[in-house]
């Protein structure tokens, strides 16, 4: 381990003990060059995150997927391309494990896009669930609340 001050490689851990309940191992480390002090944290990374699909079948998480899908959802909206980048790039350590259900990468980006844009919320959800009835899907839409009312309109347009 190079010294991030000085660059040298004579560096000698002082001590290590676990960290973050375990998941990391937290190393502090002095130069024997400048004896300026530094810490460092090893921790496991998960090969890829795979996605368990609702047939049952797996596959690699893909963030350049989601990304397309959070365009379509977002396009014409007031929402920066940055803003999507960094949810869907992020995604894999948010989620902290090997495996995630499609429906929980439904869950979590609706949950994003509803902080960020109504409609876009809406557009996504039109699609990632399936509606059953025209009924349930003005339902859900009445529940995000008296902002909804004003969202009809542009409903009617887009349709
Ligand atoms: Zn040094």
């Amino acid at each position: 381990m190079k010294c991030p001050f000085c660059s040298s490689d004579d560096t000698r851990v002082i001590n290590s003990r676990p960290s973050d309940e375990g998941a990391a191992i937290r190393r502090r480390r002095e130069c024997a060059a400048c004896h300026r002090r530094f810490t460092t944290y090893e921790r496991a990374q998960f090969e890829a995150l795979m996605v368990r699909k609702r047939s049952g079948r797996h596959e690699a998480f893909n963030p350049d997927k989601l990304l397309d899908k959070l365009r379509i959802a977002c396009n014409k909206r007031p929402v920066t391309e940055k803003q999507l980048r960094e949810f869907a790039y992020s995604f894999e350590d948010e989620v902290q494990a090997p495996e995630v259900a499609s429906d929980e990468i439904g869950r979590r980006t609706l949950q994003f896009l509803k902080s960020l844009d109504d409609v876009a919320y809406i557009r996504f959800l039109s699609v990632y669930r399936d509606f059953d009835s025209v009924d349930r899907f003005i339902e859900e839409i009445r529940q995000l609340g008296s902002d909804a009312a004003a969202l009809e309109p542009e409903l009617e347009r887009e349709s």
